[in-house]
């Protein structure tokens, strides 16, 4: 169950962030994955809320999941195809030789944090 590693991996690095800012929450976090990771979204957001639930920054957060297709060019006939299980064929020349377009990133695209503190009148 990859899942829950990936979302003990998001946690750290949110965590992590969040404290450098000096977050007293975390509200929303918005992930890429790409096609290729093969990632059940269903079970990372079941996995995250988990993990989350576990840590007071976190407790609470929203987890925003965006699939990127994973698609790739042939290196013979420049065809775009979409790559389906992993096999970079080319659907137009049966070429297996393909350049990755898109669908094998991971990153974390954007957080929303809540750093309202105790004090009054905050510029900003
Ligand atoms: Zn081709």
């Amino acid at each position: 169950m990859h899942e829950l590693s990936i979302a003990d991996a998001i946690a750290g690095v949110v965590t992590e962030q969040a404290v450098l800012y000096q977050a007293t929450s975390i509200k929303s976090i918005h992930v890429r994955i790409g096609e290729a990771n093969a990632v059940d979204t269903d079970a990372l957001r079941f996995c995250f809320d988990v993990v989350s639930d576990a840590q007071p920054l976190l407790s609470g957060a929203r987890l925003a999941i965006d699939i990127v297709p994973h698609r790739a060019r042939c290196r013979h006939c420049g065809q775009e195809f979409h790559v389906v299980q992993c096999i970079m064929q080319c659907p137009t020349c049966d070429c297996w030789e393909a350049d990755v377009l898109s669908g094998t990133e991971f990153m974390i695209q954007d957080m929303e944090i809540d750093n309202s503190t105790t004090r009054e009148g905050g510029d900003g």
